[in-house]
């Protein structure tokens, strides 16, 4: 029977990973049964795949263990996937691979960051639905152990995982079973290794900042990695140019963050250069928010319509907006970053519409969700709509 590892590159699943190979009283199979799979989102953190480049994959070569590496190969399931590399004896941790589709791509395609609340849609679709691909390419319909990092105080998401794939896939939780937090898996890798691991993550990824003790962690490897940094702070740039309530932090900016440590002035010059040389775009953004059930004063689902109107340099696309303002008699709002024009401005109840001109830079495609023309009239004839309607 095949043992696959859902190896994610972080503490548990190396923790799990490198004690099945420096202590094979620890594991119940043989090594030529196992098979160690990732998910690229394409967005990893370059340091994280280069400590698995010096450490694990000269072990799992040593071992001769399979090793899957693959992607999402577009933004619909009927892309399907690419694999990057299936090998005995992996080297390189394909962090970003040609053919990949990434999370970022998706992410600036439509002008938004990782939602931070909820299911995580992300995570979900680009390494639960890539891991469920290439598992199906290995086993197809055979029983198989699946091994998961889950640490020893997750055991809420043990029971929500137990009961999937059944009945070919028979879970497999080692942290737990032995009893391990993350602690214990970071000391076992120290121990080993001689490496503080660090968390595995998308660079973008808001969980990072949940906790004081994540955002410690993560603003200085930003600055000591400003190509990742430019990725999360552009995402976040568009995402919030045209949504002023986004925010890498739970709606508040990784910006303001960064901008607080004492060393960010070379990174956030850097910003400034890298959003001078992008390409800028006036946009026309609407959004319809429907009412909850029953309840006006609740937002129900909300619906976006984003349409790029005019390409230019930032300084052409600023000029336009200001024309356009002065014309519709209206003022630009700015924070000094981010500049739009409202023309309707939402209401406190529900359905309400808003619409505004932004200025942003031009990565994102125009889009229109389903259903956005019924909510936007719902939203027009909501409850005493109005302010700076036409
Ligand atoms: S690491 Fe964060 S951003 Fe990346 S897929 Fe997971 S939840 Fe989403």
């Amino acid at each position: 029977m095949k043992i696959i590892l859902s190896y994610g590159l972080g503490v548990d699943s190396t923790a799990i990973l490198l004690r099945w190979l420096l202590e094979p009283g620890t594991r119940w199979f043989d090594l030529s049964d196992l098979v160690v799979v990732t998910a690229q989102t394409g967005d990893e953190w370059v340091e994280t795949g280069y400590l698995v480049e010096q450490h694990i994959y000269p072990l799992l070569a040593h071992h001769g263990v399979r090793t899957v590496q693959a992607s999402r190969a577009g933004p619909r399931q009927k892309n399907g996937i690419v694999v990057h590399d299936d090998t005995t004896h992996p080297i390189l941790c394909l962090t970003s691979a040609p053919g990949a589709y990434r999370l970022s791509d998706e992410l600036l395609s439509v002008a938004t960051i990782p939602q931070s609340g909820g299911v995580r849609k992300c995570s979900l679709k680009f390494k639960g639905w890539v891991l469920d691909q290439v598992i199906a390419q290995i086993v197809g319909d055979d029983e198989f152990v699946h091994v998961v990092g889950f640490e020893a105080n997750e055991a809420r998401r043990m029971l929500q995982d137990m009961p999937l794939g059944l009945p070919a896939r028979i879970p497999s939780y080692p942290l737990i079973e032995c009893g391990w937090d993350r602690a214990d898996a970071e000391r076992y890798i120290l121990d080993k290794l001689g490496v503080k691991w660090p968390k595995s993550a998308c660079v973008q990824c808001p969980f990072a900042f949940s906790l004081a003790e994540g955002r410690e962690r993560t603003i200085p490897r930003y600055l000591a990695n400003p190509y990742e940094a430019l990725l999360g702070l552009t995402m976040e740039h568009l995402a919030v140019a045209v949504n002023p309530r986004q925010g890498l932090l739970a709606g508040e900016q990784l910006y303001d963050l960064i901008a607080s440590h004492p060393d960010s002035g070379p990174l956030l010059e850097l910003f400034e250069r890298r959003l001078n040389r992008l390409p800028w775009a006036v946009y026309d953004v609407r959004r319809a928010m429907g009412a909850k059930p029953g309840d006006a004063m609740a937002r129900g689902q909300t619906y976006r319509s984003l349409e790029l109107l005019v390409e230019g340099t930032r300084a052409d696309v600023l000029a336009r907006l200001d024309r356009a303002a002065h014309l519709l008699g209206r003022e630009v709002e700015t924070d000094g970053r981010h500049h739009r024009v409202w023309l309707r401005t939402r209401n406190l109840y529900y359905p309400c519409v808003e619409h505004a001109l932004v200025v942003a830079p031009a990565l994102a495609h125009d889009k229109t969700f389903k259903s956005f023309e019924k909510a936007w009239l719902a939203g027009l004839n909501g409850p005493a709509q109005l302010s700076l309607s036409f």
